[in-house]
This record gives C-alpha cells, structure tokens and sequence, in this order.
C-alpha cells in the first residue's frame, strides 16, 4: 500500500489531477488537468468514428485509463475523470443521448468509464464546457454572466452564470445556431428554413460565396477577399456579420450578459468578424445592455480544461479557480 498523497488545508492535494477527455468527430483532446486549471500532461488521439460507436467508447475507456496510469506513474492522483462528447447530452445521467458526428446513440458513458477506471466520472456537453473553461479560465474572466459562442462547422453557444453552464431540462440548451434569423433562408441541417447556422456558420458562408460566385471557396477564403476588397465576398461576409447580431441581439434579449466570447474557427478572422459584429449588435440594442464582444482565449484546448472543470465542481475538489 502506498500512503496517499498529501493534501492542502483547504482539500486539494498537491498531487491531485483531473483525467480530461474532449471527443470530437476527428480527433480527441486529453489531458491530465491540476485543479488550478493547470495542463500538466497533454495527448491527441484520432476518434476515427467510422469504426462505429462501441470502438469509439473503447478507445475513449482505453486512452481515460492509460492517462490516469500515467498520472499514478509520475506520482499524481487521479480524482476524477471529465469527458466532454458533442451533440446532446444528458449530463445528469451521464448519457451521450445523439451525437451525429460520432455515431453515439444513448451511450451511458459514465457508468461505462465508471466501471472500468474506478473514477468519479462526468459527462459534458462539448461547447457548455468550453464556455465553462472560458468562463473562468479564459476571455470571460471576471464577468460573472457570459455567453460563449462557438463558430465553425455549425454554432452552438453556452450560457455561463458564475462559473456554470446552463444545461436545459432536456440536456439541449444552448443551440444557438438553430435561432430562426431569416425566415425564407437557406435550409438547416435541422430540416427548416433560416437557422443562424445555416446562414452564417463557416460552412455556410462557404456555401453561399461558392453559390454566387460559382466557385467553391472556405470561410478563411472568403474572409480573406472581403478584406482585400472583393465586392461578393464583402457583400457575404457581411450578410453573416448582420446575421450573426441578429442572432446575438436576441441571445442579449434573453440573458442579458456582460460579455460574449466568440470561439470555433470563424472567430480566425480575429477583428475582421468581432468588428463588424460589434458594430452591428451596438445598432440593434435598444434599452438592452451592450455586452462586451471579445475573442476566446483558449483555442481547441477549451473543451478539455471544461470537462476537467466539470469533473473537479461533482466531486467537490476545490479548485483554485475563481467562478467569476
Ligand atoms: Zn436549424
């Protein structure tokens, strides 16, 4: 028997580390995570979901339970496991409900990695838990009420109260692409007309620029002939920015936060989007409060450094980082 780790006064052992899974259809981000908020180990392991959901679970077991092996090798503690899956998640019985990306279909993902690491485990939703990560260890620091916006194949949106995200009664809040902004638009992946998503995700502006131009162009593409002044692109780029403060005029309606931080590879475009986009929303504020526009600050490594979050807040490890 080894004697465990030595702990804080306050209850965080100096030793303690969170296994970090994010899931994504590609690839999967992992880390072993202090509770300061701190990467201290760091892997990428491809998802390769075309193998069918019940490999993917495997490999997810298998890659959670090889980092806490290594956090045991190198003398630290695993507390707790934090996985974080795209699509609909059921975070209060730990099931990854649909993930159409990876193929998951009312997985039980924490009782699996429970049966398998011993480990507290809890289940995330990816975008809630990269606003949560920025929410208190990135671009929203300090604001207490945010609202994290991820732009990039699609767009979804954490709202983020004092360190915690809204989760919904249904394990679906947040789908921020699916606000209806132009009702005879484009059709959404979601079968209707006009979702935020299909007007102004990096797909679509894609999309829309190779329609008029007859040409297929990327979002980056398209942003970079905007900037240099090429009429069809300008006029596309700002089509999206005019949906976009559309989309977050009415986001502001509801939640009234002190600041938006605008993540996904969209915000690539750095001032070329957040400019603009400012602008726009400042003009459809009325009595509302204009909330501060800011660029994430953590990158792909969000979603991670959340599920981490979310694991050390269910079992109780005080971490050091402030919740507002
Ligand atoms: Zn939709």
């Amino acid at each position: 028997m080894t004697e465990p780790p030595a702990r804080l006064a306050g209850g965080v052992g100096d030793a303690d580390v969170v296994v970090a899974l994010d899931v994504g259809g590609t690839g999967m981000k992992c880390a072993l995570v202090s509770p300061d908020g701190r990467t201290v180990h760091s892997e990428r392991h491809p998802t390769d979901a075309a193998r069918g959901p019940d490999a993917v679970v495997d490999t997810i077991l298998a890659v959670a339970e090889g980092l806490a092996g290594k956090a045991r090798a190198d003398g630290r503690n695993p507390v707790a496991l934090g996985v974080a899956v795209p699509g609909i998640v059921d975070e209060a019985r730990g099931v990854a409900v649909w993930s159409a990306n990876i193929g998951f279909r009312d997985v039980p993902l924490r009782d699996l990695a429970v049966a398998r690491l011993g480990l507290p485990t809890t289940l995330g939703h990816d975008v809630r838990v990269g606003g949560v990560a920025e929410a208190r260890l990135g671009a929203g620091r300090g604001a207490g009420h945010v609202l994290f916006v991820a732009i990039g194949t699609g767009i979804a949106a954490a709202h983020v109260v004092d360190g915690s995200a809204d989760v919904g009664a249904h394990g679906a809040a947040g789908e921020f692409g699916h606000i209806l902004v132009r009702p005879n638009g484009p059709r959404c992946g979601c079968g209707r007309p006009g979702c935020l998503e299909a007007v102004a995700s990096a797909a679509a502006v894609g999309r829309r620029y190779a329609e008029l131009a007859g040409a297929p162009a990327t979002a980056a593409e398209v942003a970079e002939r905007a900037a240099a002044g090429e009429p069809l692109a300008a006029r596309v780029w700002q089509d999206t920015v005019d949906a976009l403060a559309d989309g977050l005029a009415t986001a502001q309606a509801l939640f009234d936060v002190a600041t938006v931080v605008v993540g996904g590879g969209l915000a690539q475009a750095g001032a070329q989007l957040l400019d603009p986009l400012r602008a726009a929303l400042r003009e459809r504020m009325t009595f509302h409060r204009e909330p501060a526009l800011v660029p994430a600050a953590l990158g792909d490594e969000a979603g991670c450094l959340g599920a981490a979050l979310l694991a050390l807040d269910a079992v109780g490890v005080p971490t050091t980082v402030e919740k507002r």
